[in-house]
């Protein structure tokens, strides 16, 4: 077996017959000596100016075994140990999944409707400026990975196996190209589907799935938890896994007023900046256009003073959308469908904030930057008391000008001309102000006239961590409870989150000492 890295121009589907002639090179043995060939990654190199596709291929001489990826069968589990899961997001539906193959049952709560009926309460938050609050761009089936901009890599592959998760994605309805290529992409047009297709396998293996079921306590019950839901619903188990992401502030309300084990966390906090992709495709490609070439992507990152100035959640060929989560807080994220059609490229430029950093909310304890990032998003929100987004051209926001007017936008609620450079956080401000030419010198023309900040883009990750022991995963104060994924501030993004609640099922089922068969 032989694993080597090649390249076939801008070609990214090689021919069957392409790949056998380089693997037959590679391996020194005739096209008939050759058994299993595969390719394992897929990655666009445009470093050298010139842009090619770069493949890392695994090839077999004919008789070897090819290693492929197992992913454990599902088992009915109608009447198996129910486990409560909270939120049916990326932590919960793959900790639920999981469940389901060790032979556990999963009870799914989630505040939200299913992931079709959610599509028209997010379009209605752009058309009537109304937004449901249990139902938009974060809560709902599929969480805020649901209509997201669907990039499936993660920088942290610690904790798990993040080819399990690649698997069940394409098992559900992804393209397989996920697989391989080094910047997975699903996007928005495809996700519902995919997991519509998880909850029927979770229904038809005997697990629950219940919408609108907002749980608004968690009490101690004889042997186990009982989840309360706001219609007064409840349902008891011996474990509860709690995957309700980071903007469910209703959860860290409540381990704090029990007094249950939190902290404060870092985030990063800042704009989301708008060019047109023709602009950011001139840049990465360096004038060179084919139809072939993807919309670029970029990634950029400073230091100022001691902080992180990163860009985050890129999304080439995307849109600009509201992921506020109720009236009087304007928050702002990006989305693109499969094909990343649009004519625009945005990406959150965000400043990262440690506890401690913003004098005045040490007072709120493990919720301070929680506590500041609400401040933030309302500040925002009263500005235009609307989902439309206060707004400032990136140069006027680095000499410190008011926009007398703006660029077009893809953000389809409006903008509104806004000094965002007074109305960011200083330690926020004064450190884009700083970044943004900087970037302009890395890539040339990002810092233009023409390029759009708009506010805010602040929940990055989760500002709070509800503490759990490393090993069992369960919560320092809560035995059994399994705080999981991006709300329980272990994860950041699809991946991450899918593996986190992967882990707590896992947890669950080692506490039980229940094995596979
Ligand atoms: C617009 C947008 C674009 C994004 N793009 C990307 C991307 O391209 N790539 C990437 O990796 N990440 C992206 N992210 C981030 C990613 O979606 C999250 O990191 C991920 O969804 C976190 O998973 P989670 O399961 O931990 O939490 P969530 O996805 O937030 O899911 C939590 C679930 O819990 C439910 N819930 C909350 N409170 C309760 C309650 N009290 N009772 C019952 N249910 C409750 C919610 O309704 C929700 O469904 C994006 C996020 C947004 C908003």
């Amino acid at each position: 077996m032989k694993e080597f890295e090649t390249s076939f121009g801008l070609c990214r589907e090689p021919s069957r017959d392409m790949l056998e002639k380089a693997s037959a090179r590679a391996l020194g043995v005739g096209t008939s000596g050759l058994g299993k060939v595969a390719i394992l990654r897929r990655s666009l190199d445009c470093r050298k100016g010139v842009c090619e596709y770069r493949f890392r291929i695994r090839a077999f001489v004919k008789g070897e075994e090819a290693l492929e990826y197992d992913i454990p069968e599902y088992r009915d589990v109608a009447d198996a140990m129910p486990v409560i899961v909270i939120g049916c997001g990326p932590a919960g539906l793959f900790a639920s999944l999981r469940l389901i193959m060790e032979g556990i049952k999963p009870v799914i709560l989630e505040r939200g409707k299913d992931v079709h009926s959610r599509r028209r309460d997010c379009a209605g938050i752009s058309r009537h400026g109304v937004i449901d609050p249990d139902s938009n761009y974060c809560y709902g089936e599929g969480g805020a990975g649901a209509f997201s901009d669907g990039k499936l890599f993660t920088r942290s592959t610690k904790r798990g196996d993040i080819r399990e998760v690649l698997y069940q994605f394409v098992r559900f309805g992804a393209d397989p190209d996920i697989l391989i290529d080094a910047h997975p992409h699903i996007g928005s047009d495809v996700l519902p589907k995919v997991v519509e297709n998880m909850r029927s396998c979770i229904i038809e293996h005997g697990g629950e799935c219940h919408f609108n079921s907002k749980v608004t306590d968690l009490r101690s019950s004889g042997d186990g938890w009982t989840a309360v839901c706001a219609d007064g619903t409840s349902y008891s188990s011996s474990d509860v896994i709690l995957a309700s992401g980071h903007s469910a502030t209703e959860f860290y309300d409540l381990f704090a007023q029990r007094g249950w084990a939190l902290s404060a966390k870092g985030f990063a906090l800042g704009v989301r900046a708008e060019h047109k992709q023709s602009l950011i495709d001139g840049i990465q490609y360096r004038g060179r256009r084919d139809p072939q070439l993807p919309p670029a992507e970029y990634s950029l990152l400073t230091q100022v003073r001691g902080r992180g100035v990163f860009s985050f959640c890129m999304c080439p060929g995307g849109v600009i959308i509201p992921s506020s989560t109720s009236e009087g807080e304007t928050v702002l994220n990006g989305m693109s469908d499969s094909r990343r059609s649009s004519r625009w490229a945005n990406a959150g430029i965000v400043c990262s904030i440690e506890p401690g950093d913003i004098p005045g909310y040490g007072k709120y304890g493990p919720l301070e930057l929680l506590e500041f990032q609400k401040n933030i998003e309302r500040r925002m929100w009263n500005f235009s008391k609307s989902f439309k987004a206060p707004a400032q051209r990136m140069t006027d926001f680095c000499i410190g000008r008011l926009s007398r007017n703006l660029p077009a936008t893809s953000y389809s609620p409006g903008v509104v001309c806004a000094p965002l450079h007074l109305m960011l956080p200083e330690q926020v401000a004064d450190r884009l102000r700083e970044a943004l030419p900087l970037f302009g010198g890395k890539m040339k023309g990002f810092f233009n006239e023409d390029a759009l900040l708009l506010a805010v883009e602040s929940r990055t990750s989760s500002p709070v961590r509800i503490l759990r022991d490393p090993v069992t995963f369960q919560s320092l104060s809560l035995p059994h409870v399994y705080p999981c994924g991006e709300g329980a501030g272990y994860s950041g993004g699809i991946v991450s989150s899918a593996i986190d609640g992967i882990c707590a099922a896992c947890a669950v089922a080692a506490e039980h000492h229940i094995t596979r068969s």
